[in-house]
């Protein structure tokens, strides 16, 4: 079994043990399905890709 840890979501800050990981960073489950049932058009969707954009610059950095 995979541990279960709490990690810090990077989109609404709460810990959380269940969620997925983009690159290092840690996104909850709740977030994933509001990120992939939010239409791009959205503030939400809007705020996830600036999330998003500042993981990769610190993976590029
Ligand atoms: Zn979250």
């Amino acid at each position: 079994m995979t541990e279960q840890e709490n990690r810090s979501c990077i989109v609404c800050g709460n810990e959380e043990t269940q969620g997925i990981f983009i690159f290092d960073s840690f996104v909850c489950q709740r977030c994933e399905q509001e990120i992939v049932t939010t239409d791009a058009s959205e503030d939400k969707y809007r705020f996830f890709i600036r999330q998003m954009r500042s993981i990769w610059l610190k993976q590029n950095a």
